[in-house]
Parts: C-alpha cells; sequence; structure tokens
C-alpha cells in the first residue's frame, strides 16, 4: 500500500514536470517508428513518427542526427529513453560502428531521455555545463549516467575532426534552455538548431530552466549571420527551414512581444493580456498553435511567458 501511494506521487510528480516541458502524458512509445532522412553522403536524421505524441503530433520526441563512417558514429540528442532499441536499430542499418560521441542540444527529455542508454553502450557524452546543472536537479531522472561527462561553457565552439566532417559544437546563450548548443556539419552545410526556432506551435521558451526571451531572439539573429544562402538548419522539431525562413519567425515574436509590453504599460494584468487573443493575427500562420499545450494553448503559453519576461517575474 505504502509502495502504492509512492508510486503514485512519483507518477504525479513525473507527470507534472513532464507537462511544464509540453511533453503532455499519454504517449504511446509502441506505436512511435523511426523514419531515416539521409541529408548528406554520411549524415542522416532519425525522427519519430507522427500521432503517437500529444505534445508533437507532428513527429514523435525531438530530432536525432546520426554521422556516420570509420571513425565511429557521432549523435545528436538521444529521444525518449522508451524508444532507444527503435533508435539503435535505425543506427544499425546505417551504419555497424560504435557510438562513439553523443551531444544534446537541449535539456529535454525528448532529446535526452535515452542518454543514459546510450552512455551504457559506450557513447561519451557532451554537453553545456549548465544542461548538467539543469538535468542534475532532477530532471528527467536519479539515473548518473544520463549527466554530461564532458561540459563546456559559453565561448569558441567545441571541434569534433572524425569521418571526413568538422562539427562544431556551437553554445547558445540562454534561449530555449539556459544551456543550449547548436551543431553544425561544416562539410554538409547543415546546423542542427535545437528548440529555439519551431515551425509546429508557438515558441516554447522554458524560464524554468533558464530559458529567456532576450537570448532566443539573439539566437534567431546569430542563427541567420552563421547560415549561408544554401545551409540547412535543422530544427528539433517541424521542418528543415533554411535563414530566410527566421525572418517571419522572429518578425512574429517581435510583433507578439511590442503588443504585450504596450499593454503592460496600460496597466493591463496577465489574465487580462491572455484573454486580448494577442497571436490572433499570426494563429492561421502557425500550425498546431491553438493546440493544447501546458496549461492552456501554445499560444497562451507564449504569451503568458513573454508577459513575465518582460514584467521582470521569471
Ligand atoms: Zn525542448
Amino acid at each position: 500500500m505504502r509502495l502504492a501511494i509512492k508510486s503514485f506521487i512519483v507518477m504525479a510528480v513525473l507527470t507534472a514536470c513532464l507537462n511544464t516541458w509540453g511533453q503532455g502524458p499519454g504517449i504511446d512509445y509502441a506505436k512511435i517508428e523511426i523514419l531515416t532522412e539521409k541529408i548528406a553522403p554520411n549524415l542522416y536524421l532519425l525522427s519519430g513518427s507522427s500521432g503517437a505524441d500529444p505534445g508533437h503530433q507532428d513527429a514523435a520526441g525531438g530530432r536525432i542526427g546520426v554521422l556516420a563512417g570509420p571513425d565511429g558514429i557521432f549523435m545528436v540528442d538521444s529521444q525518449y529513453a522508451q524508444i532507444t532499441d527503435k533508435v539503435v536499430a535505425a543506427i544499425r542499418k546505417i551504419s555497424p560502428e560504435p557510438i562513439r560521441f553523443l551531444v544534446n542540444t537541449h535539456l529535454h527529455v525528448d532529446h535526452t531521455g535515452g542518454n543514459a542508454n546510450f552512455v551504457r553502450m559506450g557513447a561519451l557524452l557532451f554537453a553545456r555545463e549548465e544542461l548538467r546543472e539543469e538535468m542534475a536537479r532532477g530532471n528527467p531522472g536519479p539515473d548518473p549516467a544520463r549527466l554530461p561527462v564532458v561540459t563546456y561553457g559559453l565561448g569558441d565552439p567545441v571541434k569534433f575532426r572524425l569521418n571526413g566532417e568538422i562539427v562544431d559544437l556551437i553554445p547558445v546563450r540562454a534561449a530555449h534552455t539556459g544551456g543550449d548548443t547548436m551543431i553544425r556539419f561544416e562539410n554538409a552545410d547543415v546546423i542542427m538548431i535545437g528548440d529555439f526556432y519551431r515551425n509546429y506551435g508557438y515558441p516554447f521558451i522554458d524560464t524554468n530552466n533558464g530559458g529567456t526571451l532576450k537570448g532566443a531572439l539573439e539566437a534567431l539573429e546569430s542563427t541567420m549571420q552563421l547560415a549561408g544562402p544554401n545551409t540547412r538548419l535543422i530544427p528539433g522539431h517541424g521542418t528543415i527551414i533554411n535563414r530566410t525562413d527566421i525572418v517571419p519567425y522572429r518578425d512574429m515574436i517581435l510583433g507578439v512581444q511590442a503588443k504585450v509590453q504596450q499593454m503592460i504599460s496600460e496597466g493591463k494584468s496577465e489574465q487580462e493580456v491572455l484573454a486580448a487573443k494577442v497571436t490572433e493575427p499570426y494563429d492561421a500562420h502557425v500550425p498546431g498553435g491553438l493546440l493544447p499545450a501546458g496549461a492552456g494553448t501554445s499560444a497562451d503559453r507564449f504569451v503568458r511567458m513573454v508577459y513575465q519576461q518582460l514584467k521582470g517575474v521569471k
């Protein structure tokens, strides 16, 4: 009985944590299939199939990157722990080489849940020092093997040279979370940018884990400067974009920010700002924007975050 109550509490806490991260309960892990897309001669993207993850209806979990070749596999993000076997099976169709390196774009469980599984298979895990601190606070679980072994701060990119590629781990100042990294594959002209940009639902900035609105806007600017005209930018979720796609996204954030700032200067409360539906001019262009996300829609979550960031509450 005592154990039942204990596990109920653990489940309740876990569910609450997942909700703050935008992943509702009810993920049908058994239904998820891993889809592989080759985007350069030795670079692949692995995505979960649609319709199994209520928080990510278009593709379950976060997108994985796999750089394959004779020097061993370099991997970006580790998906939900529950589907590691499927991810490994998809990797084995690409290459029999050992999985040597894993890097996390950011903290969230749809990108890091499988960390411990891949570390136990021999991968050396890299991430921002800030991510390690955020993760060590308790999410997504107590297993120490999920924590990054090699960490780095803001500053020059960490560089890997393997499989004929130069890979740069580019630290991003507090944006989607406090410990974001972009991963650039120089020869393939590809940058995996994590979740500070998204084209399914409104922006999610996790201020409980160090993310900031200002940092997200800065990250969008620096991505546009870093990318060339043909660079493919790979978000953690949604479709592949190039630098021009960032412009309307940034302008939407600036437009909502200006409207919320105006309402704040008129003395409006958070509830009044939410009730004003300030995203309305953009709703038709944001797929999934009015779907549930945490408490309310992703539009509500976004506007609440903008309000709180401008008020200096969070
Ligand atoms: Zn995320």
